[in-house]
C-alpha cells in the first residue's frame, strides 16, 4: 500500500473512532478512545509531512523533465536545418549554410556534440591561419575533437613547392 492509501486508511479509522464517541458511557472508555485516536493522528501527521516532501521532489522532477523535453523538442525541430558535410581533408562537420565553399571562414559545428549532446559547438582554429597552410586544424571547445578544414586563402610556399603541380602557362 502506498503512503497516500495508508493515510486515507488512517483517516477512515480516525473518523470511525470519532463516530463511536457518543456511544461511550464512561470517562475510562473516552480516555481509551482518545489514546487510540492519538495513536492514529500522530503517525498520520508524520506520514502527511513525508508525502509533502515527496510531492515537492516529484514537482521538481516534473519541472526538470518538462524543461528537458522542451529543449529536445526545440532541438528536433531545428535539426533538419543542419547537414553533415565532408571536407576535402576527410574531416566531417555540420553546417547550416547552403552552397558553401567547404573551406575556412564559415561556421562548422562539431559532429560529436551534435550527435551525442544535442548541442551546437562551433569549431575554432587552434592557431592563426597562415596562407601556406593547406588545411587548418580546428578544435571543438566543448569535446576537443579536432578536424582539418581546407584553408580558403591557401597559397603554397615558394620554397617548398617541389611537389606542387606544374603551372599550365
Ligand atoms: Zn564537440
Amino acid at each position: 500500500m502506498n503512503e497516500f492509501m495508508m493515510a486515507i486508511e488512517s483517516i477512515k479509522t480516525a473518523s470511525s473512532i470519532l463516530n463511536s464517541f457518543n456511544k461511550l458511557k464512561s470517562l475510562a472508555e473516552v480516555q481509551l478512545k482518545v489514546v487510540e485516536l492519538t495513536n492514529i493522528i500522530i503517525p498520520l501527521q508524520a506520514r502527511i509531512e513525508q508525502m509533502s516532501i515527496q510531492q515537492t521532489e516529484s514537482n521538481d522532477t516534473i519541472l526538470k523533465l518538462r524543461n528537458k523535453n522542451l529543449k529536445l523538442t526545440d532541438w528536433e525541430s531545428n535539426k533538419p536545418k543542419y547537414k553533415l558535410i565532408t571536407f576535402k581533408s576527410g574531416s566531417s562537420a555540420y553546417t547550416k549554410e547552403e552552397n558553401i565553399s567547404l573551406t575556412t571562414g564559415s561556421p562548422y559545428y562539431c559532429q560529436n556534440c551534435y550527435n551525442n549532446s544535442n548541442s551546437l559547438s562551433v569549431y575554432q582554429p587552434v592557431a592563426a591561419i597562415e596562407k601556406y597552410m593547406e588545411n587548418v586544424k580546428h578544435s571543438c571547445p566543448v569535446c576537443h575533437n579536432n578536424i582539418y578544414i581546407p584553408n580558403a586563402n591557401y597559397k603554397p610556399h615558394n620554397s617548398s613547392n617541389q611537389n606542387s603541380p606544374v603551372p599550365k602557362w
